[in-house]
Parts: C-alpha cells; structure tokens; sequence
C-alpha cells in the first residue's frame, strides 16, 4: 500500500496501528495489501473503535492490532490485546469483545474477496476468478496489467 495512505491509517487510528514484531518494517506499522483495501481498513478500523468505545476504557487503551495483510485473496485482521492487562479484564466483558471483534474482522474478509485490490471497486462475481493471479483484480485493472506487461515485452 501507498506509504501516504498507511500513514493517513496510522495518524488517525495511533492507539490501533503501533510498530511491532510482524511484517517488514519495524518503525512504524505495515500494511501488507494494496491500495484498493484503503477504504475496508479504515472502516473497519472505525468499526473496531465503536465496538470497544462502549466497554471500559481499558480494553481501548490495551487493544492493538497485530498484523494487516492479504491471504488467500482475502483481507486478514489480527488483533491482540496486552498480555499485562489480560489477566485483569472480566472474563464474561472479555468473551462479548473478543466475539464483537472477531465478527467485524470476518466481515471484512468477506467484503474484500469482492473488492479489486488495486483499485477498490467492487468486482461483479462472474468476473471473480480465484485460479489466476494471487491479487484479485477487476477486469479494468487486470487488462492494464496484461498491456503493461505487453509493453515491456516489445
Ligand atoms: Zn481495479
């Protein structure tokens, strides 16, 4: 993804999208999809933010999110809260988040696999072809591809 919309992401979601372990830049957090997810990640990220607005405000505060890629053509979410914190938070509030977020994150994947990855529109299914290339593209995008590539072979 463009590094100005990761970082547009990044400005508005601070508390959700911090550096860690996973992908490839340790600096600063790493979306790994293109471009055409920009507008599923950020509402998704809303979302994400409503649903923990109405618990305590601890489970905001410790909640992040891991990683942000493309697998198997589809938009994966993962997600954690603070080992430190886990130990104190409600079970019962604890269960009701985790399956409140779990369902936001599922339904994003299920929104992505009819979404071009280059530029997020919708693909219309019959279009859909999951045995080609590993990025789910529209047929616009697709022939692009297919006259650049048949560019740079003359
Ligand atoms: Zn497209």
């Amino acid at each position: 993804m463009k590094e100005e919309l990761q970082l547009k992401i990044i400005e508005r979601f601070p508390q959700f999208y911090k550096p860690n372990l996973y992908g490839c830049n340790q600096k600063r957090f790493y979306f790994e999809c293109m471009d055409g997810f920009f507008d599923l990640i950020w509402k998704t990220s809303e979302d994400i933010e409503n649903a923990l607005k109405k618990y305590p405000v601890i489970y905001l505060e410790s909640f992040s999110i891991v990683q942000v890629k493309t697998k198997f053509r589809e938009l994966r979410v993962y997600w954690g809260f603070d080992k430190e914190t886990a130990g104190v938070l409600d079970t019962n509030t604890s269960s009701l988040i985790y399956s409140n977020l779990v369902e936001i994150t599922n339904r994003a994947g299920t929104l992505s696999r009819s979404l071009c990855e280059v530029c997020g529109r919708n693909i219309p299914a019959e279009h859909i072809d999951m045995t080609n290339n590993w990025i789910l593209k529209c047929p616009d995008c697709a022939k692009k591809e297919q006259d650049e590539k048949q560019s740079s072979e003359i």
